[in-house]
């Protein structure tokens, strides 16, 4: 049989008693309703074997690839705040590791191939719609530059699955720098398990931040990288309008990629206190929010390491460990107004740091709430208006004056830095996105995909947030936002 993957399985191999094996459920009819030949050529994959019967049959979850060694790892997690010992791969699969053409090592796993050691009362299943949507919202994340799991496919199993009514079922295959999470820590934490949570920490280290190996403190070190990567990474979401819906410390990767897509979605009309899920009642994770409940989940990873950068069980060391670890979860607010400042320096089109850039950005962002101007439009269309064309901008606000005395002081601010206005227009089109994944275009590729077995808008949507930055007359259809009506009563679930 021919080898789609060369495995390597370190998760495997190094950390037993860290998971529980399983096998994919088998399913009536797979097929494959989306197949990442941009990701499967990184990987290393062979395109003739992908396209081929055997690639449905392996996605959907019937056939184990040679090599693979299934397993449901075990996480714990806060949700929502509350604390759960054991939740674990309820409804995926760690099929194994593969290292991609960039020398990197790269998880493959199932999402909805079946019930785990883990999936408690749950099926382990999953539904088309959703697990389309995860491809679609990696894919855009990707393509906007920022860190992100992606699927590698999505495969419809020709199964029913069973939510709020009937769906079709699908599964989909992640491709992650790890799986490992804030919550894969808190389990053992939670077990006073020391000697496997250094045991994981090694791992992490060796995998994420190998360069701390055999320095004088590699748990603090690890915790600061982590830190840092979440505070890029949380900034990188700020700057594009994204909230994640879900933040428990189980979806608070350690690689600082964007895992685990559900009640997602993009602002459209500028507004801080934006909730699009619907399982989050007090808006715990508006878009506001997600900096401050970001450091409080690694506040969360910092207590499980304590142990380890204590290292001899005195009262001293450990106090001194309260003190490291409270100092790096401290420096959370800096690092991420760092990153976030830098990002909206670029999105202004501004190349030098002035002081007056923080109120100059901030506000701008008042401007754009009180006019409830359109987030990604009014930063994209500032590339007109350094052009000198102000009329498409001035278009997205209530009031079309509003914007004049800002502009004016924009303008001077750039000014200074004395660029030609075509160059600086140029800057601004490579980094404002004029395509996010628009959720009304969303609901309508999954409604035709999942309803009416119709993929040809999923397909288009797919191909236009693949192409953000461009403005061409076929991407004309994806640019505008929904019709307020139906944005402001948007949930997801
Ligand atoms: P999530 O909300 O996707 O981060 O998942 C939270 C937990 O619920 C994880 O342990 C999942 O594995 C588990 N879970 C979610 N959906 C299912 C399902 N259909 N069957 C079993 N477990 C599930
Ligand atoms: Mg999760
Ligand atoms: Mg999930």
């Amino acid at each position: 049989m021919p080898v789609l993957f060369q495995f390597d399985n370190t998760y495997a191999r190094d950390l037993p008693g860290f998971w529980a094996p399983g096998q994919p459920a088998t399913v009536p009819a797979p097929s494959l309703l989306f197949l990442n030949r941009d990701l499967a050529l990184k990987l290393g994959l062979d395109p003739e074997l992908l396209g081929g019967p055997e690639s449905a049959a392996i996605f959907a979850g019937n056939r184990v690839p040679t090599g693979a060694e299934p397993l449901a790892q075990a996480y714990a997690g806060h949700q929502f705040g509350g604390f759960s010992p054991q939740l674990g791969d309820g409804r995926a699969l760690l099929l194994g590791e593969v290292i991609d053409r960039h020398g990197r090592r790269r998880d493959v796993a199932l999402k909805g191939s079946g019930r785990t050691a883990f999936s408690r009362r749950g099926d382990g299943k999953a539904a088309a719609g959703p697990m389309l949507r995860e491809a679609l919202m990696g894919e855009a994340m990707h393509a906007l530059g920022l860190p992100t799991t992606r699927a590698l496919a999505v495969a419809a199993t020709g199964e029913t699955v069973h939510r709020e009514r009937p769906l079709p079922g699908a599964v989909l295959t992640r491709v992650a720098a790890s799986h490992l999470r804030v919550g894969t820590f808190e389990y053992f934490r939670a077990r006073r398990d020391t000697a496997r949570l250094r045991q994981l920490a090694d791992y992490a280290v060796a995998r994420h931040d190998p360069d701390l190996t055999g320095t004088e403190d590699p748990y603090l070190g690890l915790l600061r990288r982590v830190t840092q990567r979440q505070a890029t990474l949380v900034a990188g979401w700020m700057n594009v309008g994204f909230i994640h819906g879900v933040l428990n410390t189980d979806n608070v990767a350690l690689s600082g990629e964007t895992i685990d897509y559900g009640p997602c979605a993009f602002l459209e009309a500028y507004d801080p206190d934006a909730v699009f899920s619907s399982i989050d009642h007090a808006g715990r994770y508006a878009y506001r929010n997600q900096p401050p409940v970001t450091r409080w989940n690694l506040a969360r990873l910092a207590e499980t390491l304590l142990p380890l950068i204590a290292g001899e069980d005195s009262e001293a060391a450990a106090a001194r460990a309260v003190e490291q670890a409270t100092g790096v979860i401290d420096a959370f607010p800096a690092w991420f107004e760092a990153a976030l400042l830098a990002g909206q320096r670029a999105k202004l089109g501004l190349q030098n740091e002035d002081p007056g850039d923080r109120a100059l950005a901030d506000d701008w962002l008042d401007l754009l709430r009180a006019q409830r101007v359109d987030f990604t439009l009014g930063w994209r269309r500032l590339a007109d208006a350094a052009e000198g064309n102000e009329e498409p901008l001035r278009a997205l606000f209530t009031d079309p004056q509003a914007p004049g005395a800002w502009l004016e002081r924009w303008r001077a601010r750039a000014g200074r830095e004395g660029r030609p206005a075509a160059d600086w227009a140029a800057g601004l089109r490579r980094v404002n996105p004029a395509v996010i994944p628009r959720n009304h275009r969303v609901e309508e590729a999954l409604a035709a995909a999942s309803d009416h077995g119709d993929l040809g808008p999923f397909q288009q949507l797919l191909a236009a947030v693949r192409r953000p930055f461009e403005e061409t007359p076929g991407q004309a259809a994806y640019l505008d936002p929904a019709p307020a009506a139906v944005t402001a009563c948007y949930r997801t679930f």
